[in-house]
Formats: structure tokens, C-alpha cells, sequence
């Protein structure tokens, strides 16, 4: 299968100081891949690069087999990309139900279709449809902001370290749909430090440590890996 998303050879700094350094990875349609690395390993620089609000020094990003480097960020969503930011961002004054709605661009009968997608993923979410996002627990909130990234029915979403903060039933809770959704058509590249849950919802990962990859594999085997375990005690 020809791949949806596919990264060559990327570096990205921040002024002088390099983030990520020769990255290849790639994503096919309906592919649920992991990316795991510590913290600062440069996950975050990764997704931010790929939504096109970084800007690579070098290498090339190609999306359904265009070449969208230099493409800005709202031409790649309208491209499908989709992006679910760490932190979860809703906006904490709009009900569950609007919140959803501000982040769609398709019309009534769509736009409620999606509505209903999402609540099927997410059931926590239907039964409080009209209540505040700041009234939600952490969990729900991120259900929240991954409902909305997947209001415009993207083929690829890039999930930034959703477990932030979530007690590890939540997590579970929160990950456990991740295989709903590749299913479904949406590609996933799920960043996460969090390499057990990450592993067992994704058929294969990547493993970044320093800004390079260090491991690529299936997750039955990367579960069982030496460099998973250095990767995620740092240095
Ligand atoms: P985290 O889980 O903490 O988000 P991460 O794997 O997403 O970690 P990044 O946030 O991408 O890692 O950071 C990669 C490297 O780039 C780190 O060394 C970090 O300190 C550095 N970095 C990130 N953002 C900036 C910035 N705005 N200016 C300078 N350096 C930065």
C-alpha cells in the first residue's frame, strides 16, 4: 500500500539548537502508528512540523503523494490533516456540543452526522451534550478535543500525547479508541511517552530519542525491545 503520510530526512532547530535530525517515518491510509520517545525527545517538534507550523531546515514531507513542505497549516487541514494539540485546549465557556461544531466546516446534515460519530466513540460525551467543557473531568476533555480534531473526518490525525495528566484508567479509557478510529478510515499517529498503552493500540511505532529515530518495528516487537526501555529512561 502506498503511503499516506511520508517524512525524508527532516531536521528542524530552534535557532541553534536541532530538535530533530535526519527523520524518515511513514503512515499508510487507516494506520494506527505510535511514536514514542521521553520527554523533549522532539515528538511535539515532529507533529508541529508535520501540521506545517514548523518550518523543516531540511527534508521533505509528502501527503497523499503530493509534496506539502511548504504548504501553510490551514491548506493541509483542508487537505485532511488533522491535529489534536497536547493539552487539550477545548474551549472551556462552549458546551460539549458546540465545541465540536467550532471546529467544523461542513454543512448541517454532515455536521451532524459527525456529531453522532463522535458520540458513538465516545458515549461519556453523549449523555452531557449542552454542559461547559470546563465542567468536564480531564478525561473527558481530552475526548473532547480528539471529538473535535475529527470533526472534518480527517484521514490522518496526529494525536499529541492525549495520556497528559490522565490518571492511567483514563489513559486507558482515552487510547482504547484509537483502533475505533483507524478503523474507521482515519489514519493515527499517536505521539507518547506512555510506550506500554501506546504499543498495545498500534500495529507499529517509531521510537525518537534526541531528535532521531533509534527504532521502527512492529509493536509486538518493539514491546519486547532493549531499546524501548533506554529510550524511556532518558539520556
Ligand atoms: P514533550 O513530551 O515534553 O512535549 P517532546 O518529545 O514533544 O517532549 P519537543 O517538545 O518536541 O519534545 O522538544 C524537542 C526539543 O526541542 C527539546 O530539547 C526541547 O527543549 C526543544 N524545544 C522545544 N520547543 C522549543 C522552543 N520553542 N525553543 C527552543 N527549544 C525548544
Amino acid at each position: 500500500m502506498s503511503a499516506l503520510l511520508s517524512i525524508t530526512d527532516l531536521a528542524v532547530s530552534y535557532g541553534e539548537i536541532a530538535a530533530l535530525r535526519g527523520v524518515s517515518l511513514s503512515v499508510s491510509p487507516g494506520e494506527a502508528v505510535a511514536l514514542l520517545g521521553a520527554n523533549g525527545a522532539g515528538k511535539s517538534t515532529l507533529m508541529g512540523t508535520i501540521i506545517g507550523l514548523l518550518k523543516p531546515r531540511a527534508g521533505s514531507i509528502t501527503y497523499l503523494g503530493a509534496d506539502i513542505t511548504a504548504l501553510p497549516p490551514q491548506s493541509r487541514a483542508r487537505l485532511g490533516l488533522g491535529y489534536c494539540p497536547e493539552g487539550r485546549r477545548t474551549f472551556p465557556g462552549l458546551s460539549i456540543r458546540d465545541n465540536l461544531l467550532a471546529a467544523c466546516w461542513a454543512d448541517r446534515a454532515t455536521q451532524r452526522r459527525r456529531i453522532d460519530h463522535v458520540f458513538t466513540l465516545f458515549p461519556a460525551l453523549a449523555e452531557r451534550p449542552t454542559t461547559n467543557a470546563w465542567r468536564l473531568s480531564g478525561g473527558q476533555q481530552q475526548m473532547l478535543a480528539i471529538g473535535r480534531s475529527l470533526m472534518n473526518a480527517p484521514r490522518l490525525l496526529l494525536l499529541d500525547e492525549p495520556s497528559l495528566g490522565l490518571s492511567p484508567l483514563l489513559t486507558e479509557e482515552v487510547l482504547a479508541r484509537i483502533p475505533s478510529i483507524s478503523a474507521e478510515g482515519t489514519a493515527v499517529l499517536l505521539a507518547e511517552q506512555n510506550a506500554a498503552r501506546a504499543l498495545s493500540v498500534c500495529a507499529r511505532a517509531y521510537v525518537l530519542r534526541l531528535g532521531q529515530i533509534v527504532n521502527a518495528g512492529p509493536a509486538a516487537s518493539l514491546a519486547a525491545s532493549d531499546d524501548i526501555r533506554r529510550a524511556f529512561l532518558g539520556g
